[in-house]
């Protein structure tokens, strides 16, 4: 095995034993080369460096065991087995089989004496292994035992504990004891890890010396905080990388900006006026901007990034919003078209619906200048589209996007030109700690104000066993000439079973409703067919809409102020929180009924207290981090969040600070630590959610 050498740069063709389909395999697994294999963590342990005597097994616990060999026979009629059974002297224990071959029965009839290890039960004549691993002892002496515990690795078909604890073994001994760890953290950056390097770390996952779970959990977290370190820095990067890059000048003249103003049908919250002035420095300042705008739904998000994109068109600069929805982009064209008509702001919407003629005007509209701010979807950003002077982004509702298609989008400006300006909304509260790890490359504002007069979602705690009763309350709702959504939860990861428990829910509404019109709404329905349905619920042509959890994202249908959430215990409160904000949008009264599957856990009926008592996003998401950890928080694709090999954000919450804080000083310290560490964790590519 070649030393002096980082192991990813050590190709799997290197492990003896590994030929091309065991390659194939590895692949599988995420390994692609020594170090992803160093990373490829055990699940469990199992102890065989003592024997157990047969007399002193214990049901239920795996052992190690040696004896010789009584008999071996084939027996049973309904259900075939090959039993073995053995004795050392203190007792007896039997070996089941149900699936063997015929040269098993031969070897195990011609050895007089075998080691086993297994799981213990109890059987019908006695104690038993059922496929325990064994080996035949020759010769007249035991081999040696294990002296640390056997690691059982996660695999795939056709790939044997043994070979990849082989494979590993020969990883290992990558780092002989002389060998300098080449990316040795400086002391102190985080003391509760001075003491191991990397390599101790990973030594000691692999072959732990003792069943001590204090010590391997020590390991794990150590990797875990390299890891979140590594990430971290290179979100960091992106940002140093952008910063250094220069960004047009953007800014409203004042009278320009009051005529705006006056023509809005309300003032701006002391919030709003806070982030305008936020972003406004930003655009200012000749660097790019990269700043995060966190608001509850509703707190008012789309004014502020009017405000931006008025300042980019005052100084003669193109904005392009992007929407995750074509709803939301056209639901966006005619608010901002309306606010930014009396300052000779021209606007374009460009969607996958526009055909022909109509697209070709909008695309040289965009190209000649002629339109100051272009609303779209995703689409926006294909090759086809080309900007006059694009001088900001507006990505709306981020988490439905990701980091990964986030930092895409910056890879479309000229590596020498100017650089747009970003502004990120989300309307996801993102707790700070993971605000640290997730967005370490943006700035971040926060609305935290509602505007004034808005209608309190009354929210109910209500069991399904009065489901009847709810069915009833509808009825009445929509007699008095109002609309309702009733949102069924997922049963299980599955889209599939999500869809059809959806369906069936618009069946039987519609039978114990009838004249009611009723519309369904799920994930595996097109694009346009989604849109066609939520573009008849928003003009009143239908009465209840029935979906799935997709209907999360902020489209408006003032009408609609009653919402069933179906089984509400099964999603995090963030996302419920986030569903109920789609009601409350209008005049009239807003209930949001959670009707949930009893018997409900004491902890499950304190998480939907806490949305029945608050109506604060930050507040409700601070809780669901206490009462869940981050990890369960809102799930990887809604955080955008990057997937991680060894960090698990539910167990290593509180290491997210100090890998801030680390962060900081090696970049300042210890700049040429980043390259490697990014290397090291973030390597092939970036592995971001929706990737
Ligand atoms: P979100 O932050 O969820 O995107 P919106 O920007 O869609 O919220 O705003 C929600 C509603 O509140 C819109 O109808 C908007 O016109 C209105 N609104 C925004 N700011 C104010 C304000 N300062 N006073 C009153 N209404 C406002
Ligand atoms: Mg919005």
């Amino acid at each position: 095995m070649p030393k002096s050498r980082r192991p990813d740069q050590v190709s799997l063709d290197e492990l003896q034993g590994a030929g091309e389909r065991t390659q194939v395999r590895l692949n599988k697994l995420g390994i692609f080369n020594l170090q992803d294999l160093l990373l490829h963590l055990p699940i469990r342990y199992e102890d065989r460096t003592r024997l157990t005597p047969l007399c002193a097994l214990q049901p239920g616990q795996p052992a190690l065991v040696e004896g010789d060999v009584e008999l071996a026979d084939v027996a049973g009629s309904a259900r075939r087995a090959l039993i073995c059974r053995i004795s050392d002297g203190t007792g007896f224990l039997n070996l089941r089989f149900f699936h063997f071959r015929p040269e098993q029965l031969r070897t195990l009839t011609s050895v007089r004496r075998i080691r086993c290890f297994g799981e213990v039960r109890i059987g019908a004549h006695g104690l038993e292994m059922v496929h325990p691993e064994y080996e035949a002892l020759t010769g007249t002496s035991s081999p040696p035992l294990e002296t640390g515990l056997t690691p059982v690795y996660p695999t795939t078909d056709g790939l044997r504990q043994q070979s990849l604890r082989r494979f590993v073994d020969q990883a290992l001994r990558l780092a002989e004891p002389d060998q300098e760890d080449p990316l040795r953290l400086p002391p102190r950056l985080a003391p509760e890890f001075d003491a191991m390097s990397w390599w101790d770390a990973v030594r000691c996952l692999h072959r732990p010396a003792a069943a001590c779970p204090a010590a391997l959990e020590r390991a794990r977290r150590r990797l875990a905080y390299e890891e979140l370190l590594a990430h971290h820095l290179s979100l960091a990067r992106f940002r140093q990388e952008i910063r250094q890059r220069s960004a047009p000048a953007l800014s409203t003249d004042d009278t320009v900006k009051a005529t705006f103003q006056s023509g809005l049908p309300f003032s701006l919250t002391r919030a709003q006026r806070r982030v305008i002035g936020e972003i406004e420095t930003d655009l200012r300042s000749g660097r790019p901007m990269l700043r995060l705008l966190q608001g509850d739904v509703g707190s008012g998000k789309t004014i502020v990034a009017a405000h931006a994109a008025l300042a980019a068109a005052s100084s003669g600069w193109q904005t392009a919003l992007m929407a995750p929805t074509e709803l939301l982009a056209e639901q966006h064209f005619h608010t901002f078209t309306g606010w930014l008509r009396s300052c000779g702001v021209s606007t374009t919407l460009l969607t996958g619906r526009l055909k022909g003629q109509s697209r070709k005007e909008a695309l040289a509209a965009i190209a000649n200048g002629a339109t100051g701010l272009v609303i779209g979807t995703h689409a926006l950003f294909q090759e086809s589209v080309e900007f006059h002077r694009l001088g900001l982004t507006i990505i709306d509702e981020q988490h439905r996007f990701g980091v990964h298609q986030r930092l895409a989008l910056r890879d479309k400006a000229h590596p020498d030109a100017a650089l747009p300006h970003q502004l990120v909304m989300t309307a996801t509260p993102i707790p700070r700690t993971l605000a640290i790890l997730g967005y370490a490359d943006l700035d971040c504002s926060i609305l935290d104000e509602l505007p004034p007069g808005r209608t309190p979602v009354v929210t109910r705690v209500i069991p399904s066993t009065r489901r009847g009763e709810i069915v009833d309350r509808i009825a009445a709702w929509i007699a008095g000439g109002r609309q309702a959504y009733w949102v069924c939860t997922l049963i299980e990861e599955s889209e599939a079973l999500q869809c059809e428990a959806a369906a069936n829910t618009a069946a039987s509404l519609a039978q114990a409703l009838p004249g009611l019109r009723i519309q369904l709404l799920h994930g595996r329905m097109s694009a346009a067919e989604k849109d066609s349905v939520m573009r008849a619920f928003k003009a009143g042509e239908s009465d209840i809409l029935v979906a799935t959890t997709v209907i999360e994202v902020g489209v408006d249908v003032p009408n609609a102020g009653l919402m069933i959430i179906e089984n509400p215990e099964r999603l995090g409160l963030a996302q419920l929180h986030q569903l109920r904000g789609r009601v409350g949008r209008g005049p009239g009264s807003a209930y949001c009924i959670l009707l949930y599957q009893p018997p409900l856990s004491t902890i499950g009926r304190e998480r939907l207290k806490i949305l029945k008592q608050s109506s604060n996003g930050f507040v409700i998401a601070e809780k669901d981090l206490q009462q869940r950890g981050p990890g369960e928080f809102l799930g990887v694709r809604q955080t955008g969040l990057a997937r991680f090999r060894i960090a698990d954000l539910t167990r290593d919450a509180d290491l997210i600070e100090t890998v801030g804080a680390s962060a900081e000083h090696v970049l300042k310290h210890h700049p040429e630590l980043v390259t490697p560490l990014i290397d090291r964790w973030v390597g092939r590519g970036l592995h971001y959610a929706g990737a």
